[in-house]
C-alpha cells in the first residue's frame, strides 16, 4: 500500500486542504492526526454562541466519523505529534513511528496566557477552540459578570456577543483604542461606542495584575488600581503560531513556519497552511487566506505545482452592535488615512502618495461601500 498524506490539525485548515484534495484524488490513503476530538466546526462562529444561544453541540457541524467517511480518511483525535523526523519520512507520536509520503502541518495558533497573580487563575478561560468554548459556557452557566481580557478583534466580538447573551461585560487592555494595529482610531471609537451603548465597560490602558476569590464572585486587580468584581475572565490576548515542532525538526521558522508561495517549509515533502504557516513572509490569522492556500496546496499534492495568490482579504468583524470590514493596508505599504463620517458611520481610506487605495475600515452604513472598495485594492500576493 502507498505511503499516506498526512495532515496534522482537523482545524479549518486541515479539513479544507482534505476536501480540496479529495475533489482530485479519492484514492491516494489520507490520515489526518488531531490533539483535539476531531469535530468538524467552523471557528470564527464561536464568537456568536452565546448572542445565538448555541453550546458547542449547536457549533458543531459534523463528527469525527463523519467527517472521516466524507473524508474516505483515517482520523486519529485526541492524538498529539510529538516529533517530525524530516530525514525518513516520518513523524512521531510518543514512540510510535508513522510514515508519509507527504506530510502538512495545519497547527494553528495557541493561546498567549499572561501571568496573573491570585488564587484564582482556573478562573480564566482562552476560548480558541471547540472544547475551549464548550469548558467556557459550562463555566458561565449561571453567571452574570465577565471580564475581557484584550480589546482586540476577538475580545471585542465576545464582548459584543456575551452582552447580547444577557452578560455584564468590562474589558482590560493595555491600548488606547479597541483593535490597535487594526483600526484608525475614529473608526475605534465608532465600535467602542457601539459596545459601550450594549453597557459594556472599558478599561484601556492597564493590565490585569491578580485575580482573588472575593465573597461574591472575583475581584480583579488592574494595574492602574481600579478594583472589578465579576464572576470569570475570558482571555483574548493574542495568539501565537505554533512553530514549536517545525522548529525542533530543523525547518525554517520565524512568526510562523516559513513556506514558500507552494505552501512547501525549508525541507521537501513537508508543507504548512492555516494559522501557523508564514506564507510568503505573511502571516494572516483568518478564513480567507487558508482557503486560498487549500485550494493550491491540493493541486501540489495532486501532481501539479501550484503557486498560492492572495487577492484583498477584507475581514468583517462581528460586532452587530456596530458593524465593521476592515482591510489592512499591505505589508510595508505607506500610506495616509482619510476619515469621513462621523458617529457610529466611519468611512476611513488609506492612500498612498499617487492616490492608490491601499486599506480601508468601513463601520455603520458605510460598510455598504465595501464591494466597490475591495475592486480598487491591491492584491496582498499577486
Ligand atoms: C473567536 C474567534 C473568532 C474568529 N473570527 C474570525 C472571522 O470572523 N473571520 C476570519 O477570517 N477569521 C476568524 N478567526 C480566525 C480563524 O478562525 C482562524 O484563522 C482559523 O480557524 C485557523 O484555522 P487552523 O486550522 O489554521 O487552526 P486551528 O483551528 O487552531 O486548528 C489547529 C489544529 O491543530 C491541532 N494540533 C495542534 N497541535 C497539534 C499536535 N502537536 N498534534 C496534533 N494536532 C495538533 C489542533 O488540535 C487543531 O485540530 C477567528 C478566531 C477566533 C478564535
Amino acid at each position: 500500500m502507498s505511503l499516506p498524506v498526512v495532515i496534522v490539525g482537523t482545524g479549518l485548515a486541515g479539513y479544507n486542504l482534505a476536501k480540496e484534495f479529495r475533489k482530485l484524488d479519492a484514492q491516494t490513503p489520507l490520515l489526518l492526526i488531531t490533539a483535539d476530538d476531531g469535530r468538524s466546526y467552523s471557528k470564527p462562529m464561536l464568537s456568536t454562541g452565546f448572542g445565538k444561544n448555541k453550546d458547542a453541540d449547536g457549533l458543531c457541524m459534523a463528527e469525527v466519523g463523519a467527517m472521516a467517511e466524507q473524508l474516505n480518511a483515517e482520523i486519529r483525535t485526541h492524538t498529539r505529534i510529538s516529533g517530525i523526523d524530516a530525514g525518513h519520512r516520518q513523524l512521531w507520536i510518543g514512540e510510535e513511528a508513522v510514515p508519509y509520503r507527504d506530510l502538512i502541518l495545519a497547527l494553528g495558533a495557541e493561546v498567549i496566557r499572561v501571568p496573573v497573580a491570585g488564587d484564582a487563575p482556573e478562573a480564566i478561560f482562552p476560548v480558541n477552540d471547540l472544547e475551549d468554548y464548550a469548558r467556557f459556557r459550562a463555566a458561565a452557566a449561571g453567571k452574570q459578570r465577565v471580564l475581557v481580557l484584550g480589546a482586540g478583534l476577538i475580545g471585542c466580538e465576545f464582548a459584543n456577543d456575551l452582552s447580547l447573551g444577557g452578560y455584564s461585560v468590562e474589558l482590560v487592555a493595555p491600548c488606547e483604542q479597541v483593535m490597535p494595529g487594526l483600526l484608525p482610531m475614529a473608526a475605534a471609537a465608532a465600535v467602542q461606542a457601539g459596545l459601550e451603548s450594549l453597557g459594556a465597560r472599558f478599561h484601556l490602558g492597564p493590565v490585569l495584575t491578580s485575580l482573588q476569590r472575593s465573597d461574591s464572585g472575583l475581584l480583579a486587580h488592574l494595574s492602574d488600581g481600579t478594583q472589578v468584581a465579576c464572576d470569570l475572565v475570558l482571555s483574548a490576548v493574542g495568539l501565537r503560531p505554533r512553530t514549536d515542532l517545525a522548529a525542533a525538526a530543523g525547518l525554517a521558522v520565524n512568526r510562523g513556519v516559513v513556506v514558500d508561495r507552494q505552501l512547501q517549509t525549508s525541507h521537501a515533502n513537508i508543507y504548512a497552511l492555516g494559522d501557523c504557516a508564514e506564507v510568503d513572509g505573511l502571516n494572516l490569522l483568518y478564513v480567507m487566506p487558508l482557503m486560498a492556500c487549500a485550494r493550491a496546496l491540493a493541486q501540489t499534492l495532486n501532481g501539479t505545482p501550484t503557486a498560492v495568490s492572495y487577492g484583498p482579504m477584507p475581514v468583517t468583524v462581528k460586532t452587530p452592535v456596530c458593524p465593521l470590514v476592515v482591510s489592512p493596508p499591505p505589508r510595508g505599504a505607506v500610506g495616509e488615512w482619510t476619515v469621513e463620517g462621523s458617529g457610529a458611520d466611519i468611512k476611513a481610506l488609506c492612500h498612498d502618495a499617487q492616490g492608490n487605495l491601499l486599506g480601508y475600515a468601513l463601520t455603520g452604513t458605510a460598510v455598504q461601500e465595501k464591494l466597490a472598495l475591495n475592486r480598487q485594492l491591491p492584491a496582498l500576493l499577486a
